[in-house]
């Protein structure tokens, strides 16, 4: 016997596959591109001084947009070079960005990944997701000009606020614990005695986000995401990568107080409510005694609301 799908499994590929991404840009921000002949350093303090996570670059010679710049770099230049306290930095104090690029490409995404502001919400999810990134440039193909760098928070903010408008799928009441979205195996996570760059290597070797800071009971006290890694430039303290994650975390300048947790037997509602409130990227799952039991993303989020009813698995492919 062959029964009908439930209607409101497509609610929100539906909605994504309607809007385009011109629609979730905002009508202002702030964009700072990179020329690749500037010098690492100076581009991850600019990061800083503007206010911004990741930048699009500039090859003059090419005359197009070859890349980006994000947070992840950083760390990986400051995992693969940094070697002491007492020992600086060179590649970061003297590489310009395209020296970087020539050494670090041979391992990883090639070539810069964009999107037109006409395509669809449902492809730049699909992007970002296949793809394992976290920052996706909107390129007007006349003039060849970035218009917005759309992320997971933008476009879930823009099916939180646009999303509301349109009936509450019945899916939206059942539980953490029932419709199993995020990763609840091998979470990654560090202890708050270990060092910076002990969580770096994390970073690096596991290419999570984030990552809960844990006491030795396991329980979380704490989260550092690749974003606080740029904190070290901020403070110029990246020479010493053997400070503890407590030391670390204590002297951050933070903008979200304590951890933001979800538990099993809240609704996905809840937790899409609660993310989407905090502008945070993820949701740390504890049990009742904050023990980190799972992590729900975005991209786990957006996986299992848009691309999964329409029969696509990018983020685990
Ligand atoms: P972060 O989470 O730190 O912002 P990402 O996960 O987006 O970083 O970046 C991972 C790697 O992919 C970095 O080396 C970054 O330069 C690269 N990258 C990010 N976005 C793009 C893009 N749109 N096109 C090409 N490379 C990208
Ligand atoms: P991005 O915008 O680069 O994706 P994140 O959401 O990862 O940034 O992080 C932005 C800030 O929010 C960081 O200071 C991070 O530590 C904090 N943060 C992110 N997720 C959580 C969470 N679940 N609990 C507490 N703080 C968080
Ligand atoms: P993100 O990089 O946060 O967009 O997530 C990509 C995938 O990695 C999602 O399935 C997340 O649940 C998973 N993930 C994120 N952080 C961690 C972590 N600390 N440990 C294990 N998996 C994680």
């Amino acid at each position: 016997m062959c029964t009908d799908p439930d209607p409101d499994t497509f609610v929100y590929m539906n909605f994504m596959k309607t809007h385009c991404c011109y629609d979730a840009i905002p009508t202002s921000s702030k964009l700072v591109i990179f020329d690749t002949t500037l010098q690492v350093k100076k581009a991850f303090f600019a990061l800083v001084a503007n206010g911004v996570r990741a930048a699009p670059l500039w090859d003059s010679k090419l005359q197009s947009f070859v890349g980006m710049l994000t947070i992840t770099d950083f760390i990986n230049i400051l995992h693969r070079y940094y070697k002491s306290p007492l020992v600086q930095i060179y590649e970061l104090e003297e590489h310009k960005i395209e020296t970087w690029r020539e050494i670090y490409l041979e391992y990883s995404v090639k070539s810069l990944i964009s999107i037109t502001p006409d395509a669809s919400l449902f492809e730049a999810i699909y992007s970002l997701l296949k793809n394992k990134i976290h920052r996706l440039p909107v390129i007007d193909p006349e003039s060849g000009n970035v218009l917005h760098i759309l992320t997971h928070k933008r476009i879930l903010k823009f099916l939180h606020i646009f999303g509301s408008m349109i009936p509450k799928p019945r899916f939206l009441q059942r539980r953490m614990c029932e419709v199993a979205i995020g990763t609840f195996r091998q979470v990654a996570t560090v202890q708050e005695s270990a060092s910076v760059y002990d969580a770096l290597t994390i970073f690096v070797e596991r290419r999570v986000s984030a990552l809960p800071v844990v006491n030795e009971e396991g329980k979380v006290v704490a989260l550092y995401s690749r974003f606080d890694v740029i904190n070290l430039a901020a403070q110029k303290n990246y020479n010493n990568l053997n400070m503890t994650m407590r030391e670390v975390i204590d002297s951050r300048a933070c903008c979200v107080e304590g951890v933001l947790k979800c538990y099993g037997h809240e609704t996905l509602e809840t937790v899409i409510d609660r993310i989407a409130q905090a502008e945070v990227h993820r949701l740390v799952l504890v049990d009742l005694d904050d023990v980190v039991r799972g992590i729900v993303s975005l991209s786990d989020l957006l996986q299992a609301l848009v691309l999964t009813p329409a029969g696509i698995d990018a983020l685990f492919s």
